[in-house]
């Protein structure tokens, strides 16, 4: 075995590879970019090597800067994860010749499988059932466009450079068959530097099912079931479980066999998949399921696999790399209950699913639900940033369970346990995919999510009792102590005569104030411009417990820049609040100095160095995501330096630096 590997990657891949190295006792080394320096995996590794800038060009896709970390850190094998280099047979050629071990097939199995018309003109030779359509030589419109004709409409162009759903082109009648062709080979062009097409019979009630194989040095080829990846949209998997629903002893050995048919005509060793298309307009039936293609790497959904047979399929693949043989012969690989994955991600399902960047300002998963088991892959942490340059990705969330409904409840409560603000994820919109009738009863096809998109998509609405709450923790009542003191304990009631607590929202682009009392201990009320409510509030730890008139919520309340998020089951809200003190607060002194609390552009600046200010005074205005925000002084004090007006600034990159000792602290 290996005593030290690189992993050639980063996010929640990197993480999950370095922990069954460690596992198993080998010595760790991870790569990273300027981006990444306080990543995760790099906390996570033995060792780790810068390689580069942020863009994946320059950093995660430098094959020489790469092999050159591992050669100089003594790793001898290279883990490529998923995506970056992991299917690039160059890569394997060049670590091979440098004397390193990839961890994965041979160049010429990627090769073998790396274009798609090859790869269909291999499967075909080899018995596999192939989509029927055109994956020949010829790419002239004409050519293509009777072959459309002959295969029968609707057809599906595709990129035979193709990947994660770029490059295709669903095409309905002959009159857009031209129009379609270019605009899929335009996007392949650009994607994958490579414009030719194939063009197949497009599958009608279409599902996604792919076949784990696993094959060694030895010529062994086993496979580890299937996964059912039928919820996509745009083409990409969103939900992926195994085993497939309504699947039949007779349609798993023949898609099995297949699937291993397939791995053996490539000599194939380590861990791949094989994607097929299939009919489901009459259920799963042997004899309509198709070969797509096969990825030459660790799949990103791998861990259904992991959770139905219990085995590591990292663990196999370094064994395989190392030169071992199989660890479990065909009939000794165990399947056991249901497994189901989510990919959690940082975008916005309501705009089109626009990736959406921030900070994880709370991030907190479960770590246990009573309905089966939970596990949680990810790359990020609470603090984390979800920055521009990778993709968005969260988590995945993956749960096991003695059947599909035990599953199906385990996500159910793992997505309900999963608290994040920060940034707009996806969870909503997985929540109502778990929740939907259609899939809960099996029945999926992968045009499930766009049929249903609108229903699937529709924001969250508000619940009664959040926005009470946040109003609540922003007036600064919920978080004093009460000490049994009378007067402590009614602050604000008969010794205040009633003082009323100011707290302003913005909303909608508005701002509106709430006056909040005090009226015996845990009751308060609120004022607002038309309404007035009365609440009693009980801090049930974690949560805090609202009640009054159609109000009674448990919810966590977390402080954000320049807000209150209340969480509450699988509704997250965030309320934006304009307050000075509280955003002065909140903008970050480290040391003496205000920091930016987001990437933004400094609008104004009111205040210059050498200035006396005082507290809550406005210094500067900053414009970010769209809204400005008032950074004022936390305290009275002197200016040493402030920022220049225009100036473009990080997240937490210096605003203003205060002389050392501040003049006259108040401390109310
Ligand atoms: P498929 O290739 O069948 O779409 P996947 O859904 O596993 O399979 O991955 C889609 C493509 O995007 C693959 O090329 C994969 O390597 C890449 N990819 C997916 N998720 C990530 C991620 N989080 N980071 C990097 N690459 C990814
Ligand atoms: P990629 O390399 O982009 O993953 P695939 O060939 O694996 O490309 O196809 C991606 C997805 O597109 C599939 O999971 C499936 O949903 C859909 N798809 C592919 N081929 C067909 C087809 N012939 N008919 C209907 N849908 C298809
Ligand atoms: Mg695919």
């Amino acid at each position: 075995m290996f005593s030290r590997i690189l992993i050639a990657n980063r996010g929640e891949i990197a993480c999950r590879v370095i922990r069954t190295a460690q596992r198993m006792g080998i010595g760790t080394v991870a790569v990273y970019s300027d981006a990444d320096a306080h990543a995760l995996h790099v906390a996570m590794a033995d060792e780790a090597v810068n390689i580069g800038p942020a863009p994946v060009t320059d950093s995660y896709l430098r094959a020489d800067h790469i092999i050159a970390s591992a050669l100089k850190t003594g790793a001898e094998a290279i883990h490529p994860g998923y995506g970056f280099l992991s299917e690039n047979p160059g890569f394997v050629d060049a670590v091979v010749k440098a004397g390193l071990v990839f961890i994965g097939p041979s160049a010429d199995s990627i090769r073998a499988m790396g274009l798609k018309d090859a790869a269909k003109r291999l499967m075909e030779k080899a018995g596999v059932p192939v989509v029927p359509g055109y994956h020949g030589e010829a790419q002239e419109l004409v050519v293509l466009a009777s072959k459309a004709r002959e295969i029968g409409y609707p057809v599906l162009i595709k990129a035979r450079a193709g990947g994660g759903g770029k490059g295709m082109r669903k095409v309905d009648n002959p009159d857009d068959f031209a129009e379609a062709l270019g605009s899929a080979r335009r996007e392949a062009k650009s994607a994958f530097g490579d414009d030719r097409v194939l063009v197949e019979k497009y599958i009608s009630k279409p599902r996604h099912i792919e076949v784990q194989v696993f094959g060694d040095n030895h010529g062994n080829v086993v496979h580890l079931y299937e996964r059912d990846c039928s919820l996509q949209r745009r083409h990409q998997k969103v939900i992926e479980e195994a085993p497939a629903p309504g699947i039949t002893e007779e349609m798993r050995a023949a898609m099995t066999s297949a699937a291993v048919k397939a791995a053996q005509a490539i000599n194939y060793s380590g861990a791949g998949t094989i994607e097929f298309i299939v009919d489901a307009t009459e259920g799963l039936q042997p004899d309509r399921f198709w070969f797509m293609e096969m990825n030459t790497r660790l799949q990103v959904e791998h861990p259904v696999t992991e959770m139905i047979t219990g085995l590591d399929l990292v663990e196999w693949q370094l064994r395989v790399a190392a030169g071992e043989r199989l660890p479990l012969a065909q009939e000794h690989i165990p399947l056991n209950g249901h497994a189901m994955e989510v990919r959690l991600y940082a975008e916005d399902p309501a705009k089109g699913f626009l990736p959406a960047i921030g900070t994880l300002h709370h991030l907190s998963f479960p770590t246990a639900v009573q309905e089966g088991d939970v596990r949680i892959e990810t790359g990020v942490r609470a603090g984390d940033t979800i920055s521009p340059y990778y993709d968005p990705m969260i988590a995945k969330i993956v749960v096991h369970g003695a059947d599909r409904s035990f599953a199906l409840a385990a996500m159910g409560s793992a997505l309900n346990q999963t608290e994040i603000a920060g940034t707009t994820t996806n969870a909503p919109f997985l929540s109502a995919l778990i929740d939907h009738q259609s899939f809960a009863t099996g029945d999926v096809d992968t045009g499930l999510i766009d049929r249903q998109l609108a229903q699937l998509t529709v924001p969250a609405t508000i619940q009664a009792g959040m926005k009470e709450l946040a109003i609540l923790s922003a007036s600064g009542l919920l978080k004093r102590p009460v000490h049994g003191d009378p007067w402590t304990a009614l602050r604000g009631y008969a010794h205040h005569g009633g003082l009323a607590y100011p707290v302003t929202l913005e909303e909608g682009g508005q701002t509106t104030r709430y006056d909040v009392t005090v009226r015996e201990d845990e009751r308060y009320a609120i004022f607002g411009p038309d309404f007035s409510v009365e609440v009693r509030v009980r801090h049930d730890r974690p949560n805090w417990h609202i009640t009054g008139r159609n109000i009674n919520l448990r919810a966590k309340i977390v402080t954000i820049p320049h807000g209150i998020a209340v969480l509450a089951g699988r509704t997250a809200a965030a309320f934006k609040i304009a307050d000075p003190f509280l955003m002065a607060e909140q903008a970050g002194s480290a040391g003496d100095r205000l920091t930016a609390p987001m990437p933004g552009l400094v609008k104004s600046v009111r205040a210059a160095a050498g200035d006396l200010v005082r507290k809550g005074q406005i210094l500067l205005v900053l414009e970010a995501m769209k809204m400005e925000h008032s950074i004022t002084a936390p305290h009275d004090g002197k200016i040493a330096e402030i920022v220049a007006e225009n100036a473009q600034v990080k997240e937490q990159s210096s605003l203003v630096r205060f002389e050392e000792a501040p003049l006259n602290t108040t401390t109310n």
